[in-house]
């Protein structure tokens, strides 16, 4: 297995031996999940009409239950009351444990993300030692303070103030936060707050307790379209001690603690949608193949069996880019450790190589559970509608996640921003590749057939020309507006796409290569159906993002060369057959009557 290091899948020629599969699990990590699926089978999935009526105490007493079965702590290490499993275990645990409701995906995520990330990485020993046994066994929930009324996206103008008391022992916090996920029943806080004039905020730890409150109070329940049951309010502090032990890192570096957990919390959200989307796939492929009309049931339709194949494929390739990340996560730690890191030096250092994938997963990933849960209501029709069917909760629900740990915007824009600073920085070489092709589009190209006998060989030909366009389009970008890039969001936003658009479509390639080689041709016939439209998908939304930015950047000849050479690298040589590849992907998830991949 090849290291491919964050962002640089755009110049690398990555194989399906350099990815890891969900379908590669080790035999602990199947029981994990059996174990998680079980507990949702039994304790949450059928109860989860009570998550519409604002349950919070269902959603508290589910959390405390989780944390008894050890598994608030995945990855974090023994002697801290974690299980010490790695990330891949953390992800998988996330994604089973996130599919009957967002209320409780919410919960759990903000609790073991960014509720507990920041202790994690940049608490220090004693800090670690008394506050994260509490966390991973729920003895103690945890909430993340950092976006205020008037700092959401723009989490480092935050007002709250942290003044050091006389005898230089305490900080004392004044100011508002908003949308603290867990707030009602959480007592361990992490709270971010100014000191004097400093540039960025400053991170603390704070204790709360509901008897005691030290000038903490909570605002009422918030009213929400959907996770209904995940506690959502304001908290305000009024003089409230924190002891100066309490401060995590050191003055000054709170936003780089915020952004560093967000890491954490997005690829980790990525994850909670895709159960969630596998359960609507196969709740909507059961009711289609029991409702009928025109004596037929509905899945016999064309119309719907489109539906149920473009969820499925969304969801495979969600599923195919997540675990490839955690695994690259995952493998980045443990080389670390073996340099001899220290497990939060080694746990921080690749959470920020991965962020790129972290940011894309989050969008691409969320993305899928809204367009799933929005098809699911479709699929059921009137009754779709109607809040006794499971898809109207998990259409309100799956809504916030294009919101939270981020707006979708904000990664997007990020997933360029990050890639274009570490070009600039020297830890990867774009201009280079960039270059090259612009050269190439010059020259004449060769018209010789290349074989394309071996599976899958010409779609691995079309990511390798889709990394061209991408490299075309940027470089062309960066030499024309430099340091002012940024201010041209729609053209970043353009080229976010174009990235995210290849990590998930060679995610998905890989993993069917990778499943036809464990199996066989037949065997993996759906997802290598799967793998084809994804990229068919892909190739159409790059043209048209690629399109945009050439005409928004060039004109005349230059325009006329680099639309001619976007042709060339979103041509196939032998076209896929969409409505095809959609029948064969429906066909199977109807005759298993559920999501099968
Ligand atoms: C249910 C829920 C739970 C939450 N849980 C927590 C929590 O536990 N802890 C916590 O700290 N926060 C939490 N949040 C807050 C959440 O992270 C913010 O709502 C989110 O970051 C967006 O901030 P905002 O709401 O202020 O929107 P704004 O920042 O005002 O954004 C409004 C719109 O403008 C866009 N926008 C903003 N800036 C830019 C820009 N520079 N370029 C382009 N577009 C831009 C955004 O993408 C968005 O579409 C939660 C929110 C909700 C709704």
């Amino acid at each position: 297995m090849k290291t491919i290091k964050g962002g640089q899948y755009l110049i690398e020629n990555v194989q399906k031996e350099d990815i890891f599969i969900s379908e590669e699990f080790n035999e602990e990590q199947r029981m994990m999940k059996e174990a998680v699926v079980e507990f949702m089978d039994r304790e949450v999935w059928p109860q989860k009409d009570r998550f519409e009526q604002k349950d919070y105490a269902f959603t508290e007493e589910l959390m405390r239950k989780i944390g008894k079965m050890g598994l608030l702590g995945v990855s974090i290490p023994e002697q801290y009351g974690g299980v010490g499993m790695g990330f891949v275990s953390t992800m998988l645990v996330t994604d089973y444990i996130s599919s009957a409701s967002g209320s409780l995906g919410t919960a759990f995520g903000a609790h073991t993300g960014i509720g507990t990330m920041p202790i994690f990485l940049y608490g220090t020993e004693e800090q670690k030692l008394k506050y994260l046994p509490q966390l991973t066994s729920g003895e103690k929930i945890g909430a993340y303070c950092l976006t205020e009324p008037g700092a959401g996206s723009d989490a480092n103008s935050g007002k709250t103030t942290a003044v050091l008391t006389d005898d230089g022992k305490n900080y004392l916090i004044n100011g508002q936060k908003m949308w603290i996920s867990n707030a009602g029943f959480a007592e361990i806080f992490i709270v971010f707050a100014r000191i004097e004039d400093d540039k960025n905020i400053t991170a603390f730890v704070l204790d709360y307790d509901k008897d005691n409150p030290n000038g903490i109070t909570l605002g009422a329940e918030e009213d929400k379209l959907g996770i209904k049951s995940s506690s959502t309010r304001q908290v305000f502090f009024n003089d409230t001690k924190i002891p100066v032990e309490n401060m995590l890192s050191e003055r000054n570096t709170g936003f780089k603690i915020a952004l560093n957990s967000l890491n954490v919390g997005r690829i980790k959200l990525a994850a909670a949608c895709l159960d969630a989307s596998r359960r609507i796939i196969t709740e909507s492929v059961k009711y289609a193949n029991n409702r009928i009309q025109f004596n037929s049931p509905i899945s016999k339709f064309g119309a719907i069996q489109a539906k149920l194949a473009d969820m499925s494929t969304r969801t495979f390739a969600s599923d195919a880019g997540s675990y490839r990340a955690a695994k690259d996560i995952q493998n980045y730690i443990d080389s670390l450790l073996a340099e001899g890191k220290s497990h939060q030096e080694a746990e921080l250092e690749a959470f920020s190589e991965y962020a790129i994938e972290a940011a894309m997963l989050k969008v691409y990933s969320s993305e899928t559970s809204q367009f799933v849960s929005d098809e699911g209501i479709q699929i059921f029709g009137g009754m779709g509608f109607s809040e006794e069917a499971p898809m109207e909760s998990a259409w309100r629900d799956a809504r916030i996640t294009r919101i939270y740990e981020g707006t979708n915007e904000i990664n997007r824009l990020l997933t360029f921003g990050m890639l274009l600073k570490k070009a600039m920085k020297g830890s990867m070489d774009l201009l280079g590749p960039a270059m090259e092709v612009g050269k190439s589009l010059t020259e004449i190209p060769s018209f010789e057939q290349p074989d394309y006998s071996e599976l899958l060989s010409e779609e691995k030909e079309m990511i390798a020309k889709l990394k061209k366009v991408f490299l075309m389009i940027s470089g062309k970008a960066v030499q024309t507006y430099g340091m002012e890039l940024e201010q041209h969001q729609q053209l970043v936003l353009a080229a976010a796409e174009v990235m995210i658009e290849i990590y998930m479509a060679e995610s998905s390639i890989l993993r069917a290569d990778k499943i036809a080689m464990m199996t066989s041709e037949t065997a993996a016939e759906g997802q290598i159906a799967m793998a084809k439209l994804s990229l068919y998908n892909a190739v159409n939304k790059i043209s048209e993002n690629a399109k945009e930015a050439i005409f928004y950047f060039s004109e005349g000849d230059e325009e006329k060369m680099m639309l001619m050479g976007l042709k060339r690298f979103t041509k196939y040589a032998n076209n896929p057959n969409p409505i095809e590849l959609r029948k064969t992907i429906a066909l199977k998830v109807i005759e298993e009557n559920k999501y099968c991949f």
